[in-house]
């Protein structure tokens, strides 16, 4: 598989806004956020898609990434008020980049179905 654009923001090659990062994940806004606050949180690892994770091999990572998504959300003070984490994963489930991410959705009213 072709190497993804969240790579080349891990090795710092190009730009991001980044919010928070450790040694497991980085954390950067979206470049086109669907709401007030829109972070993709990613593991430094390179795992491409939901389905290539591993409970055991993969389970401080993902604890890692949440962690990271409750540091984020106090931050901007929707921790209370309430957020989104989403998790696309292969063509029907919407995912663009090939690189596990989480997105960190908030500041706004979610809708429930999602589109
Ligand atoms: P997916 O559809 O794969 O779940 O989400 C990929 C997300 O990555 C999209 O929301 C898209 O806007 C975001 N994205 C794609 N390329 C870049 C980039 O170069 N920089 C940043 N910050 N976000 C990106």
């Amino acid at each position: 598989m072709a190497e993804t654009i969240f790579l080349k923001i891990i090795r710092k090659e190009i730009p991001a806004k980044i919010e928070f990062e450790n040694e497991y994940v980085l954390a950067f806004h979206d470049i086109n956020p669907q709401a007030p606050v829109h972070v993709l949180i990613i593991p430094k690892q390179e795992i491409p898609r939901v389905t290539d994770l591993e409970p055991g091999e993969h389970a401080k990572i993902l604890a890692e990434m949440v962690s990271a998504a409750n540091i984020i959300a106090k931050k901007f003070g929707i921790d209370e008020s309430g957020f989104r984490l989403v998790m696309n994963c292969n063509a029907d489930g919407g995912q663009e980049v090939y690189h596990l991410h989480m997105h960190l959705l908030g500041g706004r009213k979610m809708t429930w179905p999602p589109g």
